[in-house]
């Protein structure tokens, strides 16, 4: 490597080319010490913390050493750059009003009540420790030296009560509680070291600070021991002043921030998590960035390679840091039950270094070398199934469901919030075009089949880009009304396949309702019997769970064989072949259960599963109907697909209480307790014998 020599006398920051740079091979870019000597103005201008100082100062030293023309003083340049431009200190001004925040997400919401409510709850939270952690109260008996202090503190944007003796103090604390208190130690009546301890068996919450001018050794350990958090000596060094106080008031929030779990949506694709996690962030003033952690595979894409790597990069982590450009936005973390399963690393200890204030305060990422402070970022996360994810995460987590969307809800949500941002992006005024609702209706029911809006959000775009054209060829003009049939000639067809279960039903076929992380799912249960020994074929990518359902199902038809009108003898003579179509796609949990059951005794008795009607339950060895999930989005699925009747196991009746009148009324539905009473009520022809 050629190196610019430099004198050890030469002072390192001053950047002009040493004397003997003219023997060293002539540097490619003959720009390259104006550029060092801007960034070294830059490093000068920009506080970083001390560490991260030192290791951009000995980058900068390096590189005046090092040959432009050399790779690695590219790389030294761009490592140095991103270091300057991470936003150490740099935050926004937290908006934190909660009227406002419920009003903005009210605005670009439909619905959501329930998640709008913990969300305002825990925004709630956070402004109440934030407002909290600025009250201090000054307590001196010379009024000029107190009302300084307080004039000092007030300046920093703190709200400074102020008193005059101990039992003003304490009176003051009862009425209003502090989270720091200020005192003199010398006062008349009560001292500081009195007062304090006082206040600390009152309010062990409060922290403090003894200020005094007869600074000694022996009264400073005896006012820590007596548990100050900190002890200055007068007169006052305001610099010192302001770090200490700053010092204590940080680390109440911290202790009271890392309480705060971080909110984790959970729910199907498209129903709004990421757009509340936006609202969050505008009713908190603060930039959004989203993350997609879903296929991630090493632990580096997230905290960077080393530099000694070819390459190396810093983390998506950082990379998102710096270009939203303060050190607290709100940062999505989105489907965190995605992460690749061949991971590099182990997922749950990186993503809690990430995610907890405890260990986020210096997060260091392999390309930085040096810790940054992710403690003011606010993390929201989201997963679609999150019971996938690991145990320690999964403490820290609060979650918030989210859950499909009726046909109803979706008209609305079209009409109101996707209508008018689609007419915006095809250049048409939202005010000279109206969608019928028959037409959202009808984009809904037949051109998507999902839990969330977010194919229905894309079907609209499509018409609205059809009219947009339509205007600019003449074909039409504005004000237009966008009808059923304008929807059917710019998307053709229905595209969306025909729900499973519409078509003539077989004996051996039944209809299962069940939860997927895309929302509720209608399946198809098949059954065919062959000359055999009583095997059972199962075929489907049929997981564990769902194997031994059916074989729990097949079991108990054949112990109870003759109530169920069935030849005993019929199970050594046959095979049966169990399929679940779809095959590639895994299939597992015990919701087919009874569906299992149906369509076995469908194939042995010749009694058709009812076209009209779809189920879900557990099945129990001895045939109970046991109670399962995901309720909402199983009837919804069931509606979608034309069914107009829904068998549930009893013991679900409290979860369809819960429901929305809407979604209950969607089919009908019917509570069953056994095998027994679900074949009357799904089975054709039922022949009591
Ligand atoms: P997710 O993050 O759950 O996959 P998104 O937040 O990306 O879903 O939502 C997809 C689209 O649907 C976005 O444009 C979003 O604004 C819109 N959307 C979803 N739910 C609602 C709702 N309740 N009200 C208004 N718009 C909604």
């Amino acid at each position: 490597m050629a190196l610019f020599k430099r004198s050890p006398s030469q002072e390192p920051s001053v950047v002009a080319p040493p004397a003997t740079a003219r023997d060293a091979p002539e540097p490619s870019d003959a720009s390259a010490p104006d550029v060092l000597e801007s960034l070294r103005i830059r490093l000068q201008q920009t506080t970083l913390p001390e560490a991260a100082q030192a290791v951009a100062r000995r980058e900068l030293q390096r590189l005046q050493r090092t040959d432009p023309s050399h790779g690695e003083y590219t790389v030294g340049l761009g490592y140095l750059e991103f270091i300057l431009d991470l936003p150490w200190r740099k935050s926004v001004r937290e908006r934190l009003d909660l009227a406002a925040a419920a009003k903005i997400l009210e605005q670009e919401h439909h619905g959501l009540a329930a998640v709008k409510e913990r969300v305002l709850d825990h925004l709630a939270a956070a402004i109440m420790v934030r407002q909290a952690a600025a009250r201090i109260l000054v307590v001196d008996d010379e009024p000029i030296a107190r009302e300084n202090l307080a004039h000092v503190l007030r300046k920093e944007g703190h709200e400074v009560l102020v008193a005059g003796n101990g039992e003003e103090a304490l009176t003051q604390l009862e009425a209003s509680p502090v989270q720091l208190l200020i005192t003199d130690m010398k006062m008349q009546g009560m001292d500081g070291l009195e007062l304090l301890q006082r206040v600390q068996e009152r309010s062990p919450g409060t922290d403090c600070i003894i200020v005094t001018g007869y600074a000694t050794v022996e009264t400073a350990v005896d006012a820590l021991k007596k548990g100050a958090f900190h002890y200055l000596a007068k007169p006052l060094n305001l610099d010192r002043l302001r770090a200490v106080v700053q010092e204590v008031l940080d680390s109440q929030q911290d202790a009271r921030t890392r309480l705060a779990p971080v909110l984790c949506f959970s729910g199907p694709p498209g129903t709004g998590k990421t757009s509340i996690g936006r609202a969050i962030a505008t009713a908190l003033g603060r930039p959004f960035g989203r993350l997609s952690l879903a296929g991630l595979r090493d632990e580096a894409e997230l905290r960077g390679h080393r530099r000694t790597y070819v390459g190396a990069m810093a983390g998506r982590i950082l990379h998102e840091i710096r270009r939203l450009g303060c050190n607290n936005p709100v940062l999505m973390l989105d489907e965190l039950d995605k992460v690749g399963q061949d991971f590099r690393g182990d997922p749950a200890s990186v993503l809690l270094e990430i995610l907890d204030p405890e260990q986020n305060k210096a997060f260091v990422d392999n390309y930085l070398e040096t810790p940054f402070d992710l403690s003011r970022v606010l993390f929201l996360t989201t997963a679609n199934t999150p019971e996938r994810l690991p145990r320690p995460l999964l403490d820290r987590m609060e979650f918030v469901p989210f859950s499909s969307y009726t046909l109803a809800e979706k008209v609305e949500i079209g009409l109101t919030h996707l209508a008018p941002r689609q007419l915006e992006a095809a250049g048409l005024p939202p005010a000279q075009v109206q969608i019928t609702g028959e037409a959202m209706a009808a984009l809904v029911r037949e051109y998507t089949r999902e839990a969330g809006v977010r194919n229905l959000e894309r079907a609209i775009g499509g018409v609205c880009r059809r009219l947009a054209r339509q205007v600019l060829t003449g074909e039409r003009t504005l004000p237009a009304v966008i009808q059923p049939e304008d929807v059917a000639r710019t998307l053709g067809r229905p595209q969306r396949p025909l729900p499973q279960g519409c078509g003539e039903a077989l004996p051996g076929v039944a209809t299962g309702l069940v939860w997927s992380e895309t929302g509720g799912e209608v399946i198809q249960v098949e059954a065919a019997r062959m000359r055999g020994s009583g095997r059972l074929l199962m075929t489907g990518s049929l997981g564990r769970v769902l194997r031994e359902s059916a074989q729990a199902a097949l079991s108990h038809l054949r112990s109870h064989a003759p109530d169920f009108l069935v030849d005993p003898d019929f199970f050594h003579q046959h095979d049966i072949h169990l399929h679940i179509p779809a095959g590639s796609v895994p299939k597992d949990g015990p919701s087919a259960g009874a569906t299992i059951a149906m369509a076995l005794l469908s194939l042995l008795t010749g009694r058709r599963f009812r076209a009209d009607t779809a189920m879900t339950g557990e099945l129990t060895l001895s045939g109970r109907l046991l109670a399962v999930g995901g309720v909402k989005e199983k009837i919804l699925a069931a509606a979608q697909a034309g069914k107009s009747r829904v068998l549930l196991p009893r013991a679900m009746a409290d979860a369809v209480a819960d429901l929305d009148a809407d979604v209950r009324e969607a089919v009908t539905i019917i509570f069953v307790d056994d095998v027994r009473q679900a074949a009357a009520e799904a089975l054709e022809c039922m022949r009591e014998g």
